[in-house]
């Protein structure tokens, strides 16, 4: 027996309500999947859209699948037709295909807009001065099958709690500063994973992503 629905629970009961938990389960196996979704869980986060498609085929179809890592436009295809949101939308590019494949299933796909708020030049979000710009000429009108529920990011990965909380707080800012453009809608903040999500839960995130704490160490 593995601790999976331990640790679950575990997790739920740090969290406050009107915060989400996404169960990360990339890497691991469906089984195990499985045995997070017997445990009650229902959203569960992946980060390569062939390794989603096939988990998706695999598993029950009431999980709710969120793309949480960076996603090649011509990949959009592989899970447009079920995603249930996609966290990682970082480019106009991207904006655009991901309209373009929700058109075709007939659907609208809800994102999140990832935002670069970290020291490290490695991790991929927008720059806020850009995206705001786009934002405010009205740039997301042009596609009709995303709806932008709010925005992603990751802290820079360091032990100094105050590096990351100034992360997290400009992230919630960001959210704060596009709201108007956006609506009501316009109300989820994914921020915080294993390491650092009780620093995301007090600098105000509703999502946190939480792989290693509940599904163990990841084999790559
Ligand atoms: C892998 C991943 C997580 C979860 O990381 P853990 O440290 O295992 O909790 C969260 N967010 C993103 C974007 C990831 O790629």
């Amino acid at each position: 027996m593995s601790d999976i629905k331990e640790n679950l629970n575990k997790v739920r009961a740090t969290l406050p309500a009107g915060v989400t938990l996404l169960a990360v389960s990339k890497f691991h196996p469906a089984d195990m999947i499985r045995e997070a979704y017997d445990a009650g869980q229902r959203l569960f986060g992946e980060n390569r859209p062939q390794e989603l498609k096939e988990k998706y085929a695999m598993l029950p179809k009431d999980i709710e699948w969120h793309m949480i890592g960076h996603l090649q436009t011509n990949k959009v295809k592989y899970i447009a037709p079920f995603v249930a949101m996609i966290e990682s939308l970082d480019s106009e590019r991207l904006a655009a295909a991901i309209d373009k494949e929700a058109a075709k299933c007939g659907r609208v796909i809800e994102c999140l807009l990832e935002i670069h708020v970290a020291r490290e030049q490695t991790k991929s979000g927008w720059d806020f001065v850009q995206l705001e710009e786009f934002v405010r000429g009205g740039g997301f009108k042009a596609y009709p099958h995303i709806r932008i529920r709010g925005v992603m990011g990751m802290a820079t990965f360091t032990d100094d709690e105050s590096v990351i909380r100034g992360d997290f707080t400009r992230l919630a800012d960001c959210r704060n500063r596009l709201a108007p453009y956006f609506g009501e809608e316009f109300d989820t903040i994914s921020m915080g994973m294993s390491e650092d999500y009780p620093i995301a839960v007090e600098c105000g995130a509703t999502e946190v992503r939480i792989g290693s704490t509940v599904f163990g160490p990841r084999v790559y």
